[in-house]
């Protein structure tokens, strides 16, 4: 038996052990073709219905209607950061940020690269630790349009409630929460995430973006900037990353076995609950970093007494087979990352793991 540990890493992150058999079971021999699904053709018929299972499925999990497209591209979610203000961002037109941190303050950076920037919002004040209230967020009528970020992966932060833009297309990073629950995806003109950490490997981002949007694409970019050069062709304008979309079609399929998001946004919620719970039980303990209505499902960032302390439950949680515990370099402390991939069994047994570490070390 291979052993595998409890991988709280925040990406590349944790995979369903169905899926990873799958990937090997087919590795050598993709479904009588002779050859892998790695050295297949992308004109291929066996590929042509990974991606459009792929683009289908996405579409059926998150209740997309057809007036959405969905894409599958190299670059990261970084890329989209510039690739969103070339496309959407005209002359004399501003772009609403809001800026909850890290991944936010990237996007920002890059849009002021491009063009005109108002930020709507911000938590900078209160180092990252809340989301802006929807009240303390105001952007110009006519803007281009708002960015948000669902979840801050490295602050711990995520939106529980999202600001009403009316007319004003709204568009989400969703790298570090996208299918992790039940939303009104509709609200959305576009919204995007890098695959590794809810979706699959790295390696390939999705893109969903809705037809008003895709319609109003500034003119004259350079053909793979343009969102409608892989709208129009389903992402297979030039060799996308085969290997990446294969992975993530076989987590969509993974997904919707479970029951769907609401299943899935069911067994999320039972995870942190079994992390924070140690917050509001032991808080001079495990002092929580962030507000609580700004709480993130998928990471838990915790400090301890001192570091000394962190270092010791990290290395000890290691042994006991929990990995991937540090809170990012720029942070430090604690972070419990738990993607849809981390089963409920994980969460439950490093919160045991964690409560008995205090028992012996409090
Ligand atoms: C990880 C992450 C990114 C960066 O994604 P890349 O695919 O590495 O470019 C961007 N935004 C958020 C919210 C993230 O968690």
């Amino acid at each position: 038996m291979t052993k595998r540990v409890f991988n709280f890493n925040p990406g590349p992150a944790t995979l369903p052990l169905e899926v990873l058999e799958t990937v090997k079971e087919e590795l050598l021999d993709y479904r009588g073709t002779g050859m892998s699904i790695l050295e297949s053709s992308h004109r291929s018929p066996e590929y042509e219905e990974v991606n459009s299972s792929a683009i289908s499925l996405a579409k059926e999990v998150m209740g997309l209607g057809d007036n959405y497209k969905v894409l599958f591209v190299g670059g990261g979610a970084s890329t989209q950061f510039a690739y969103i203000p070339l496309n959407f961002l005209h002359e004399g037109k501003t772009a609403a940020y809001v800026d909850t941190g890290t991944w936010a303050t990237k996007a920002i950076k890059e849009a002021q690269n491009i063009g005109e920037v108002h930020i709507a919002g911000s938590s900078k004040n209160a180092d990252y630790t809340l989301i802006p209230k929807p009240a303390d967020i105001d952007f110009p009528e006519d803007a281009a349009y708002m960015h948000i970020t669902t979840n801050n992966t490295i602050k711990g932060t995520q939106y529980h409630t999202f600001p009403d833009t009316g007319e004003v297309p709204l568009i989400s990073d969703m790298s570090s929460d996208i299918c992790s629950r039940q939303l009104d995806f509709s609200k959305f003109a576009m919204f995007y995430a890098g695959a590794q950490k809810n979706l699959g490997p790295s390696g390939v981002t999705l893109v969903a973006i809705r037809d008003d949007l895709l319609e109003i694409c500034k003119d004259g970019l350079p053909t793979m900037i343009d969102y409608r050069t892989q709208a129009a062709k389903d992402s297979l304008f030039n060799t996308p990353p085969v290997f990446a979309v294969y992975i993530v079609k076989l987590v969509l399929e993974w997904i919707r076995s479970r029951g769907g998001l609401t299943a899935v946004e069911e067994v999320n919620r039972r995870k942190k609950e079994a992390i924070y719970r140690l917050v509001e039980t032991y808080p001079e303990f495990f002092r929580g970093t962030v507000e609580k209505e700004s709480r993130s499902w998928m990471n838990v960032t915790l400090r301890l007494p001192n570091e000394d302390l962190e270092k010791k439950l990290i290395a000890e949680a290691k042994e006991a087979g929990f990995v991937g515990l540090k809170g990012h370099r720029s942070v430090g402390g604690i972070r419990v990352s738990m993607y849809n991939a981390m089963p409920l069994e994980g969460a439950e047994k490093v919160a045991e793991f964690m409560e008995n570490f205090r028992k012996a070390n409090g």
